[in-house]
């Protein structure tokens, strides 16, 4: 579609970073783009509208800039969903496994509740690992899924295989 090609003709390829093997997608041509960075606000705030979203929860630190411009403009609260030690409340904390070793996220724990239908943005799913974590600690907040909605997924990592059951039959889209 034109918003595909006008997204992707943003995404800068950096090889060899952070380290080598690594082709790393760089989103900041398209922030300092405002018809893409707003194009792209739309779409995600529209999906957010359709799912019935009541509440956006942004990863971070991409997912944040994604994120809380699509809250804004779909008329519903942003919420952070930070790496571990970095919200001063009271957090539910999920564990999640990395290539060597593993890492946390948190939220804070009155930001979500039952009732709430949460969408969950990012700017790229990899192995999926960081967004299953994230539904995880929703649903452990007593918080639907809406759904999930990346600007790239790298397919060859298999992360929307490994959200599938995660999603418990919320959309994942990837742009
Ligand atoms: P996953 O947990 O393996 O799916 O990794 C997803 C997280 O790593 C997201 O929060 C992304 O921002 C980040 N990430 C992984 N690969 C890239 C990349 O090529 N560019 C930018 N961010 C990346």
């Amino acid at each position: 579609t034109d918003l595909q090609q006008l997204l992707l003709s943003r995404i800068r390829d950096v090889a060899d970073y952070p380290k080598p093997g690594v082709m790393f997608k760089d989103i900041t041509p398209l922030l300092a783009d405002p018809e893409a960075f707003t194009a792209l606000t739309d779409r995600l705030a529209d999906f957010c509208v359709q799912t019935g979203a009541t509440k956006v929860v942004g990863l971070e630190a991409r997912g944040f800039i994604l994120a809380a411009p699509a809250a804004v403009r779909a008329g519903i609260g942003f919420i952070p969903v930070r790496k571990a030690g970095k919200l001063p409340g009271a957090t539910l904390r999920q564990a999640y496994d990395l290539e060597y070793g593993s890492a946390e996220i948190e939220v804070h724990a009155e930001d979500l509740a039952a009732g709430d239908r949460v969408m969950v943005i990012d700017d790229v799913l990899a192995t999926g690992g960081t967004a299953e974590a994230s539904l995880q600690l929703i649903r452990r907040a007593g918080a639907e899924i809406a759904g999930v909605i990346m600007l790239m997924e790298l397919g060859f990592l298999g992360g929307r295989a490994r959200l599938e059951g995660a999603l418990d039959g919320a959309p994942l889209e990837s742009l």
